[in-house]
């Protein structure tokens, strides 16, 4: 398992922390023991009394002092180990969001990753660091106490397995009453809050409908709520608390008064009883620590299970093991294509066609017809369920597709610019020593962001609003362009924007999509007509199947779908 291996990894550092956890609580485990010890003594009298007196308590003494010592090298230790744990976690969840399929990210929301990324491992690190402080130190305390009992007497240890877990049982049953009623609470405090929420929301609507004193009075009863069931817990969590405490403090009598008549018969001494006083707070001491983090330890466990959900998803991308391909010439084959998101509909249908190194071919047809899809196929995002896909002859199911993706550019709709400069975003993915300026000279002409740049107040190092808001659409495309084109790819995907342009910008867009496609194999989900007019190929789909395709003259000449298509833009 991932997240255990990672733990395993700080063997070390987390064994130490804990080593210095025993020595550093040394002292509160002892000083029952050294305070019956020197009432004991005490009560002996005789002349070694002073003797005892001193020496337990300069032992007491020391150990006391070495805690500044440990307890800040088992923090340190600890800490190394748990930051480390934490850096890890969050390492491996990124490496492995990079191996995981696209179709696993297309079902899975991107907010509840960055949970996992944020909260998720914060809770995880607050686990380790309560596992070690409060149950390790806990455990510890009942465990010695417990074994120091057994060995001085029998009887009282007994009395102790006895009473320990009837303590327990007892304090877990107001607890858990407790519990019921903070969450019917939270739950009041949830409804009213979204409620609140949605009334802000509707606040123009409100007014616009004088609806304003509905509104209040509709609040108003959900205010109502939280305040009585607020109430109502804080005095159920007095009632419940109180009892809690009251039954520890009668085990504890029972205790003494158990303790007193065993000293009182001469079964155990004066100091004894003293001790197994302290013995007993101990226990409590742990069993109460114990319980209050029980929800941070159980909030922890949930959040290592929902770690899992990425770390162990095997969901990935198969690559290893396969072809690595160096070069590509650019021929495409999809042979019998077969591909459905659902088992029920299928968006690709029995899709064959070829395109030779060079050759442009562009997909038409209405929304829905699958379009995407190929592409995604093309670029394996996902694989068919039936049929092949060619690369140069070569299955794509054979090939290392990280190899094979460092050779094709994708231009999409939408294009995803981040919030860094302009030429940042065009070297996207290039190692900056790698950065062949005559060339990415070139690149700036060849996708005309030369023209714009000069416009821009830094030039190619104006920094781009978040999601590239700061330029146009026509700016942006051509930005996605000579991102393309500085990869030198061999195969280019292409999905035509949308949006209308202003005439100038379309010609700086044509000049530019007709330098990058050139001696390029190219797919263009075309939306314009006139884009599609000099493909090598047409390929007109409907419903994931191929209806028509051919070169424009032809499908013309056909005067079927892309004839009546023609026709109705003219
Ligand atoms: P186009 O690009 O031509 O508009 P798509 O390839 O996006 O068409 O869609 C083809 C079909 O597949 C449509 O019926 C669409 O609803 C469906 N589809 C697309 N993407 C998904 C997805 N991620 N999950 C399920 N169905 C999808």
């Amino acid at each position: 398992m991932t997240l255990l291996s990672i733990y395993k990894t700080e063997r070390g550092n987390l064994t130490i922390s804990l080593i210095l956890l025993i020595i550093k609580h040394s002292p509160a485990l002892l000083l029952p023991v050294i305070i019956g010890n020197v009432i004991n003594a005490i009560i002996a009298g005789g002349p070694e009394t002073l003797h005892k007196i001193t020496w337990n308590s300069v032992f007491i003494g020391i150990l006391i002092f070495q805690n500044i010592l440990t307890h800040t090298l088992f923090i340190k230790y600890l800490s190394k180990a748990n930051r480390s744990i934490e850096k890890k976690l969050r390492f491996s969840l990124v490496k492995r969001m990079q191996e995981l399929s696209i179709s696993f990210h297309d079902n899975f929301e991107s907010g509840r990753l960055q949970t996992k990324v944020l909260r998720d491992v914060e809770s995880i690190e607050i686990l380790t660091r309560q596992l070690a402080n409060i149950v390790f130190t806990g455990l510890l305390n009942i465990v010695f106490v417990i074994v120091a009992t057994l060995l001085h007497n029998v009887y009282v240890a007994l009395f102790y397995f006895v009473i320990i877990p009837l303590s327990v049982f007892l304090v877990l049953t107001f607890r858990r009453k407790m519990v019921k009623s903070n969450e019917e609470y939270r739950l009041t405090l949830e409804v009213m809050s979204a409620r609140v929420s949605e009334m802000v929301q509707m606040i123009p609507i409100t007014r616009a409908h004088g609806a304003e004193k509905t509104e209040i009075d509709q609040v108003s009863s959900h205010l109502e709520n939280v305040q009585k069931k607020g109430f109502r817990l804080d005095v159920l969590n007095a009632l419940f608390g109180s009892s809690a405490w009251v039954t520890f403090q009668i085990f504890q009598f029972i205790c003494l008064l158990v303790t007193g008549f065993m000293a009182y018969y001469k079964m155990i001494t004066v100091g004894d009883v003293v001790m197994y006083q302290g013995f007993f707070g101990l226990i409590i001491n742990a069993i109460n620590m114990i319980i209050n983090v029980y929800p941070e330890i159980n909030r922890g466990f949930d959040s290592l299970h929902s770690l899992g959900e990425i770390l162990e998803c095997p969901d990935l991308e198969q690559n290893e093991g396969k072809k690595r391909i160096q070069s590509v010439k650019g021929e495409v084959e999809f042979r019998d294509v077969v591909f459905g998101y659902t088992s029920d509909v299928l968006a690709v249908n029995n899709i064959s066609f070829k395109a030779e190194p060079g050759q442009t071919i562009a997909f038409i047809g209405e929304s829905g017809a699958g379009k995407s899809t190929l592409m995604n196929l093309l670029i394996g995002y996902r694989r068919p369920a039936s049929g092949q896909i060619l690369l140069d002859g070569t299955s794509m199911n054979e090939i290392d597709l990280r190899t094979y993706r460092r050779h094709i550019a994708v231009v999409p709709q939408n294009i995803i610019l981040f919030s860094g400069s302009v030429r940042e975003n065009i070297l996207y993915g290039i190692d900056s020593e790698n950065v062949n300026e005559a060339i990415y000279s070139e690149v700036l002409e060849m996708s005309r962001v030369n023209e714009f740049l000069g416009k821009l107040p830094d030039g190619e190092n104006t920094r781009i609003g978040e999601h590239g808001s700061k330029l146009s659409g026509g700016q942006r495309q051509r930005i996605a362009i000579a991102r393309a084109l500085i990869r030198d790819p061999k195969i280019i995907i292409l999905d035509e924007a949308t949006s209308a342009l202003d005439v100038q910008s379309e010609v700086y867009i044509r000049e530019a999509i007709g330098n990058m496609i050139k001696n390029r194999t190219t797919f263009i989900i075309a939306h314009r007509l006139t884009t599609v007019r000099h493909a090598d190929l047409i390929i007109v789909l409907k419903k994931g199947r191929i209806i028509e395709s051919g070169g424009h003259d032809s499908l013309m000449a056909k005067k079927g779908e892309y004839f009546k298509m023609n026709e109705v833009v003219q």
